[in-house]
């Protein structure tokens, strides 16, 4: 077994996602996020997963110096604000924003906005999907 070559945490909070938390160094303890990256080990992207209350906006907008990010809702309903464009998002919902737009989020009432946050360089990937996969000679082998 090549473990080198894996990575798996297990999260017991999973299945609610509110109570995922991290310590962010000047907002101090953030409730409904997680980053992944550095649990796993991950090298090229950073990952987060967030849940946003309903009805509850995030109180501050953001941008980012090299990295595109690619926003994927799970469940509820929400809003985002993107350079002053207003945007309705929802459960199936992928949005990609550019590093220098500003974001921000907010959740309607319908339940819980969970969300996947997928962080990469812009322009850094030089193949992917079929491109880059290699299929293996031999059958998998689940015994
Ligand atoms: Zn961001």
């Amino acid at each position: 077994m090549k473990t080198s070559l894996y990575k798996n945490q297990n999260y017991e909070q999973l299945n609610d996602w509110s109570k995922l938390n991290f310590t962010h160094p000047k907002l101090g303890k953030v409730v409904g996020k997680i980053f992944l990256r550095e649990d796993l080990g991950l090298s090229g992207m950073e990952v987060s997963l967030n849940s946003l209350p309903e009805g509850v906006a995030l109180p501050f907008s953001h941008a980012h110096k090299q990295n595109e990010e690619l926003y994927l809702f799970l469940s509820g309903a929400g809003e985002m604000l993107i350079d002053g464009e207003r945007i309705k998002v929802q459960s199936g919902s992928a949005v990609r924003i550019s590093p220098q737009a500003f974001r921000t989020l907010r959740a309607l009432n319908q339940g819980a906005l969970n969300f996947i946050v997928i962080q990469v360089k812009e322009k850094s990937l030089e193949q992917a999907s079929l491109d880059d996969g290699i299929m293996a000679n031999e059958q998998p082998n689940w015994h």
